[in-house]
This record gives structure tokens, sequence and C-alpha cells, in this order.
């Protein structure tokens, strides 16, 4: 099977990743910080190796660097856990649902309001223009998609950060599709909340992410709980990453994550971005010969979005699985992307690479494509 489902989750991983999650479970799986013996101070060790190995590679801070589940935790304790009754938000017109969705909820639950701003595609300029226009007094955070999932467009976030810094506001990045592909550094891009999942770029297993916050944002814990510090105290303990940290990590995961982290430090975001770049190029090229087959996006970096005119795309998908093909196929869960492209109707399939991928798995999936196209194959 050659997979190209990677903005999903990354598979394979390194193999460093499987080496550290099965001597994490075999030889100190115990529960990290909660006891005074060996193997939980060995687990406590191993979260706080990799908390700093985050912190430094995001430009971050490890005491400000909480671990989550996901890449969605991390949003929601991102918006849940800093806005507050009154406040408004801009979002971009290509956020992911799991953006969209803790937005509409504190919305419909009459806790704030928000607005979308338009993206305009390889136009930097009226992009930002389209958020400013959405400025009100009330407007407290402007949080966006470093890389539309569905199509690849790369926003323009240094630009986006800049404004919000100037105008006061706080600035949130999901960087679902670009952590471990594209350089972010919290010491050069003024961002305040930065949503990491752990199993996409990064290489960790499923089950892992984070969220990085600046000094100007200490978002409420969504979950309470024990944190292992300061146990005989009622409250929620205030400390950072403790407060955004309760029950029982996944510690498997985190070293799985660690090892994904050193993999990518070794390999490097350039020589990564590089390869995907290529493979998507390769791809836009034979796509743009095969008769009825229509791409999105404008030059996507990573990962491209293409329908078979005619054919629903999770029909396509479907006759790429026989072939031996696993793509995204349909809806990518995020609905403002798709009615921004006009992809409502058909939904898309969606290619999307990693390191591990080869141009002859391109050229593989481009022929498919074309027998698909041809009626060759029904
Ligand atoms: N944001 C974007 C842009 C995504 O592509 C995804 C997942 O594909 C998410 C958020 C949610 O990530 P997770 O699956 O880690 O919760």
């Amino acid at each position: 099977m050659i997979y190209l489902d990677n903005a999903a989750t990354t598979f394979p991983k390194p193999d460093c990743v499987y080496r550290a999650v099965s001597e994490c479970l075999r030889c100190f799986g115990a529960n990290p910080g909660r006891a005074g013996h060996r193997l939980s101070a060995k687990a406590a060790e191993r979260v706080y190796e990799t908390r700093e190995e985050i912190a430094a590679f995001f430009g971050g801070s490890p005491e400000r660097t909480a671990f989550t589940l996901n890449c969605t935790h991390a949003i929601n304790f991102a918006l849940k856990g800093v806005l507050q009754k009154g406040d408004h938000v801009i979002i971009s017109s290509l956020e992911h649902n799991a953006v969209l969705r803790p937005l509409e909820a504190m919305k419909e639950a009459g806790v704030i309001t928000f607005d979308v701003a338009r993206v305009v595609p390889q136009n930097e300029k009226a992009t930002l223009e389209n958020v400013r226009a959405l400025l009100r007094p009330e407007t407290r955070l402007l949080f966006v998609t470093h890389v539309s999932n569905v199509f690849g467009t790369v926003l323009p976030v240094e630009q986006l950060a800049s404004f919000a810094r100037s105008r006061g506001l706080l600035f949130g990045l999901d960087a679902a599709q670009s952590a471990g592909v594209f350089d972010i550094s919290m010491e050069k891009l003024p961002v305040d909340l930065l949503c990491l999942p752990g199993h996409k770029g990064l290489f960790g297993p499923m089950g892992t992410g984070a969220l990085l916050l600046s000094d100007r944002v200490s978002p409420r814990p969504l979950i309470e709980g024990g944190t292992g510090s300061f146990s005989l105290q009622h409250r929620q303990p205030d400390v950072l990453p403790d407060a955004l940290e309760s029950g029982t990590l996944n510690l498997p995961g985190i070293c799985g994550l660690g090892a994904g982290l050193s993999f990518v430090r070794r390999v490097g975001t350039k020589a990564i971005l590089q390869h995907e770049t290529q493979l998507m190029r390769l791809l836009r090229e034979d796509l743009s010969v095969i008769p009825g087959v229509e791409r999105f996006g404008e030059a996507p970096e990573t990962l491209l979005s293409f329908r078979i005119a005619g054919q629903p795309a999770e029909q396509t998908g479907s006759l790429l699985d026989r072939m031996g093909v696993a793509v995204r196929a349909g809806y990518h869960c995020a609905a403002l992307a798709h009615t921004s492209f006009e992809t409502t109707d058909t939904g898309t399939v969606r290619v999307s690479p990693s390191l591990f991928n080869t141009k002859n798995q391109i050229k593989n999936l481009s022929f498919s494509v074309n027998q698909i196209a041809m009626g060759k194959v029904l």
C-alpha cells in the first residue's frame, strides 16, 4: 500500500520512534512524577527532556509548554482557556473544524463573537486587509492555521502575527500541517498560542500534541485533577505547565514524540519541506495532463487536492484504495475551506506525502488517477 495520507497522521514513523515507545513500555513504564521510586523518576525525566526539546525546537519556554492529546486538544485549551465574555475573535477562511467548532460553541453560549477573514491565496496584502477590516474594539485574538489542511495554502503568518502584536491582540497559530515541516520559532514569530500535533510532521505516535504559550497568556485549565504537584491543595495549581496537565500523561507517546523530534532535527525541516515540495510539483505536472482532473490551490508545497470531473471524491478515493494507494477523499473536517474553494458538492481527493514517500510512488498514483479518469477502473 502506498500511504499518502500523512496530513491525517504520518505513517510509517521513523524506526527510532518505534524503539522509544517500546523501550518506555518495557523498561520504565511507571507513572511520571507521581511517586518517589526510580522508575517514576526516570519517566518524569523523559517527560521533562521531551518538553525541553519541544520548547527549544519552537523557541518557547519548557515551563510554558504543555502536553496535550492532539492538536484539537491544544486548540480547545487555547480558545476556551483564554477567551472571556464579550471577546471578539478573527479567524481565517481556511480554518479546520478544530478551530471553527469550539468558537461556534462559545458563540452559541453567548460568550464570544467571531468573524472569518477571507484568505486570498498568494496575496498577503489582500489577506491582511481582509483581517484589518474585521477589527473591532473588543477583538482580543487573531487565530489562524499556518497551512490549509485541504488545499495546502500557506498563510502569511509573519505579517498576521506582526499585525496582531501591533494592535495589542493575542495571536494563535494552528500548526497542525506545518510543525516539523516549516520553520516556526516563537523567538522570531510573535505567537502567543502555538498549537501542535505530535503525530503528524513531528512523527510522534497518535495521542500526542502540545500547546506552547508566550508569557503574555496563561489559559485557564479546562480539566482539573491530580498534577503530581501541590497535592494537599484543594484548588487546581496555577503553575504552568502543571495547571494544564491533569491526570496521567501519555508517557509512551511522549517518548515516541521525543524520538520523532530528534529525527526531524537530524534531517532538518528544510530538507523535509524540499522533499515534499518536489513530490507535489511532480504530482501537479502529472495531473495537469490528465483530462478531467481539476487541481486546487496555488502551487501548494506540502499537499494537494484534486477531483475528477463527474465523480464524487469519495468514489475516486475508494478506487485508489483498491489500486493500492491510500489518500483521504471527501471532506476534510474543514467546512470553511471547502466553502472558500467551492468544493462542498463533491469534496476533494487530498494527497499528502511525507519524507518517506518517493517519486516512484507519486508516478504510481498519477498512473492510477489516469486509469480512473479514462474510465478504465470502475
Ligand atoms: N488543524 C488542522 C489544520 C488539521 O489539519 C488538523 C488535523 O488534521 C487539526 C487541526 C486537528 O489535529 P489533531 O488530529 O491532532 O487533533
